[in-house]
């Protein structure tokens, strides 16, 4: 049986991310995931300026670049009868916005994960989590593709396994907060559309966009309540585009339909997210509306707070409790505001007239997170000697 400091179940934004801090910093790592390398998953992927400074920060935004993913410099908001172009400037060693597929982003941290020493399995379904006579949890056990069974021992337990969390079900995590929007979400990828950047349209109950990504393609999504965009596809996406951009639905309309991906909506939540010998990181641990397009910037920073706290430990500089509680607070509060916002703006419940203070509210609750990504302390290369008390399981 596997021994290790943390497993992490989930290879994705934020397991893989966590997965890779923890390894670059010395401790003995496995990341483990039921699905498959570098395939794709239901989401659109714009990367707020958070997430693409962290990726700077830790090393890999050249790997995102030499993948051909297009600098996004500008992004262009539409609400209230208004176009509001606003270029991107540089700030904190960023100067262009990114949105890769999720074929290109998670596997960059996978390798990532893997050349930093991590052990990386793939096919490996998490089932539960053991525990000792305390209760404090002692590792995983699942299977492989194959039909084996899978155990691994850890010192601590991480789940990234995003929002129907085995990790978070068989801890018990609670649900702290709720909200109360949920908005579904269509979307699909057109050629040649010869967008400038990202575009962000907002109406009352007909909110869409436009992602550029890899292969020279784009990301056309729509919004609404659910009822509105029902099974999903261009039936509903073409009437709602057209409330704020008319002509790019025209095109869109004349152009062959690509395949369309759907969401049927899931309110927010953010789970307690730690307790002896687990913690939860990602979806997993807290979740708002997709219409934020800001759930892998908050992944990305989630990790980079909970291997801060789990090196914290390592290193003899905090007792587990003191580590993980002060990561949850941190993350709650950085993620507060955001989630309120978003919160009204995915429920739809507002006017022409009032979307353009959410979305301030919104940006203001992203440049002070930008600020308090920017201020964290760099996390060692190297971790702290062989007495490691997440080395003593
Ligand atoms: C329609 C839609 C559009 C979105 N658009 C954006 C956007 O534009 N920008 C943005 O920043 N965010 C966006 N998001 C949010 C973003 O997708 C999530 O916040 C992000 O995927 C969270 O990453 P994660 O690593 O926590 O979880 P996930 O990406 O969900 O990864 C979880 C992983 O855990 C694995 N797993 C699950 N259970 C188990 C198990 N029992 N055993 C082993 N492995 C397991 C899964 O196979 C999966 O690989 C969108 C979401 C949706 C639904």
């Amino acid at each position: 049986m596997t021994s290790v400091d943390a497993v992490v179940v989930g290879a994705r934004a934020a397991g893989a991310a966590t997965a890779y801090l923890l390894a670059r910093s010395g401790l003995r790592v496995l990341l483990v995931d039921r699905g498959s390398y570098g395939t794709d998953t239901l989401s659109t992927h714009a990367l707020m300026r958070g997430g693409v400074l962290q990726l700077h920060r830790w090393g890999v935004l050249d790997g995102v670049v030499a993948a051909g993913t297009p600098p996004v410099r500008l992004a262009t908001f539409r609400y209230a009868g208004q176009i509001i172009p606003v270029p991107i400037k540089p700030s904190h060693g960023v100067d262009a916005l990114y949105a890769p597929r999720r074929t290109v982003l998670d596997p960059i941290l996978v390798d990532a994960a893997v050349v930093a020493g991590a052990e990386v399995r793939f096919g490996i379904a998490v089932a539960d989590v053991e525990r000792d006579a305390r209760g404090t949890v002692t590792g995983v056990v699942g299977r492989t593709r194959a039909g084996a069974e899978f155990r691994a021992r850890a010192r601590i337990v991480v789940g990234a396994d995003g929002i129907r969390s085995t990790v978070a079900d068989r801890v018990g995590a609670r649900v702290e907060r709720t909200g109360a929007g949920a908005s579904a979400t269509t979307y699909g990828y057109w050629p040649d559309l010869g967008v400038n950047g990202y575009e962000w349209n907002f109406r009352p109950n007909a909110a869409s966009g436009v992602i550029p990504t890899n292969d020279g393609l784009a990301c056309v999504f729509a919004s609404a309540v659910p009822r509105r965009i029902g099974r999903g596809g261009v039936g509903p996406l073409l009437p709602i585009l057209a409330e704020s951009d008319p002509d790019l639905a025209a095109r869109l309309a004349v152009a062959p339909p690509p395949p369309m991906r759907t969401f049927t909506g899931l309110g927010g939540y953010v789970r307690r997210s730690w307790g002896p010998g687990w913690a939860l990181v990602g979806d997993a641990g807290y979740f708002k509306d997709p219409l934020s397009a800001h759930g892998l910037t908050d992944a990305l920073r989630d990790a980079e707070l909970l291997a801060g706290a789990i090196i914290a430990v390592v290193a003899g500089e905090a007792t587990e409790p003191d580590a993980l509680a002060g990561y949850q607070a941190t993350r709650d509060a950085l993620s507060g505001p955001l989630f309120e916002a978003i919160d009204v703006i995915a429920g739809h419940r507002w006017a022409d007239h009032q979307i353009g203070d959410l979305l301030l509210r919104l940006s203001a609750a992203m440049a002070d997170e930008v600020d308090a990504i920017a201020d964290l302390p760099m996390l060692p290369l190297v971790c702290v000697g062989p007495t490691s008390p997440l080395g003593a399981s």
